[in-house]
């Protein structure tokens, strides 16, 4: 089964792919830090609504 790291858009052996769905941990990395950014993109992954939305908590950073 080939699937397409979200980062980088290579294609890969889900097999063989230890950090899938990427290709490797460092595209891991990049697309966290693109979620700390706000930019996130897991395609085919239903992303679940956390009670208490981070956006909505007051200012206590
Ligand atoms: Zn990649």
């Amino acid at each position: 089964m080939q699937v397409t790291c979200p980062t980088c858009h290579r294609s890969i052996d889900w097999k063989n792919a230890p950090h899938r769905p990427f290709c490797s941990e460092r595209c891991r990395l990049i697309d966290l830090g693109g979620w700390l950014t706000g930019r996130n993109a897991i395609p085919g992954e239903p992303v679940a609504e956390e009670p208490g939305h981070p956006h909505e908590t007051p200012a206590d950073h």
